[in-house]
């Protein structure tokens, strides 16, 4: 664990434009990785990724998650679960492909939302067990939500996030005609539409404390062209940290789903306290550190591939048209965007010594 980070740290150091922290992905963790999850959370990496997705890859079994749980929880560290049982969509997925089900639209009809209920119910039961907070990252869907709602009426700390792309796009996206689908391909994938009136009332609600991007970006040429006969082939994840901000003022804001004060606290001030940066970041204040974002409410703008500054060669929110721009952005009190160009340089950017959740 200790030599992971040590290679990220080489690989980020010098080139990031604004500040940045590490959550650590393991693959295994036995009860002699204890010292190391500890020394890592003192050095400030103080959340950690386990998948139970991807049997064979990244997926860990339930024993590994409840040790990863409790010797995270002893140092107030944080798990942040991607939940899907991966073991029942590798069977269904491969039944799919064995009746020429091949189609991007397949990734979505493979991966269904029980599945993600499922994940979400037993990731909570065994933070329950082993008396730590959990978080699921990137929730999609209204069955999964009602697992973290039903956990939090029983006041059991279990805390979720969604993305933007659960919100604005749906299993339609898939339709798309020739191969278009792809864009879309992502984990959990994209919901029945009737799911983002649910996700909306959850954020409203608190039920859903954090909008993230899961921003995972794929090219069509020569990426996500790699699944064109069978879609387990195409590359999980799709672009969408630019368009983030903007997309949630719109369709939260302007659109009346949310107020303005949280809007802020959705797309700010709750990750930096779920992820121990406030108040260096997340509020505005005498001491936080002057990462400020000035954004023109009435401006606005057509979300497209050609005006993005996103190195992939499509964008999901092509044609959408919204109210709201960014204008200018300080990175500690330096401008480093100003009308909408690029002003800092790579190097700019600081790793962040995370502290430990202050909203648990
Ligand atoms: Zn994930």
């Amino acid at each position: 664990m200790i030599e992971g980070l040590d290679n990220w740290h080489a690989k980020a150091e010098g080139k990031t434009a604004i500040d940045y922290g590490f959550h650590l992905i393991t693959t295994e963790f036995e009860d002699n990785q204890t010292e190391q999850m500890h020394t890592l959370i003192d050095e400030g990496v103080t959340s950690f990724k386990l998948f139970m997705a991807y049997p064979g890859v990244f997926l860990v079994d339930d024993a590994t998650i409840y040790r990863a749980m409790t010797t995270a929880g002893e140092r107030g560290g944080l798990i942040c679960m991607h939940a899907e049982n991966g073991v029942v969509i590798n069977e269904i997925i491969k039944r799919a492909l064995a009746e020429g089900r091949t189609a991007p639209k397949y990734h979505a009809l493979t991966r269904p939302t029980v599945a993600e209920a499922e994940g979400v119910h037993r990731a909570i039961a065994i933070a329950e067990m082993a008396e730590t907070p959990v978080y699921i990252v990137h929730l999609s869907c209204a069955d999964a939500l009602n697992q973290v709602r039903e956990a939090r009426d029983r006041g059991i700390p279990a805390f979720a996030e969604t993305c933007p792309q659960y919100l604005f796009l749906s299993y339609d996206n898939y339709e798309e005609p020739d191969f278009n689908g792809a864009k879309y391909v992502m984990t959990p994938p994209l919901r029945e539409k009737w799911n983002q009136k649910e996700l909306w009332k959850g954020l409203k609600m608190d039920d859903l404390q954090v909008i993230s991007t899961d921003h995972c970006p794929f090219c069509m040429k020569e990426q996500k062209e790699l699944g064109r006969d069978d879609f387990s082939k195409i590359p999980n994840g799709a672009p969408g940290v630019e368009n983030r901000v903007p997309l949630i003022y719109n369709g939260g804001v302007v659109e009346n789903r949310v107020s303005l004060n949280r809007f802020v606290e959705l797309t700010s001030t709750a990750a930096a306290k779920m992820f121990g940066l406030f108040p260096k970041k997340g509020t505005i204040a005498v001491g936080s550190d002057a990462d400020i974002v000035i954004f023109d409410p009435d401006k606005e703008q057509t979300l497209s591939v050609e005006s993005q500054h996103m190195n992939v060669d499509y964008n999901t929110y092509e044609g959408k048209k919204i109210k709201g721009v960014v204008e200018t952005v300080l990175s500690r009190g330096r401008v480093i965007i100003e009308g909408g160009e690029y002003k800092g340089k790579p190097g700019d950017g600081k790793f962040l010594k995370r502290g430990t959740c202050v909203s648990m």
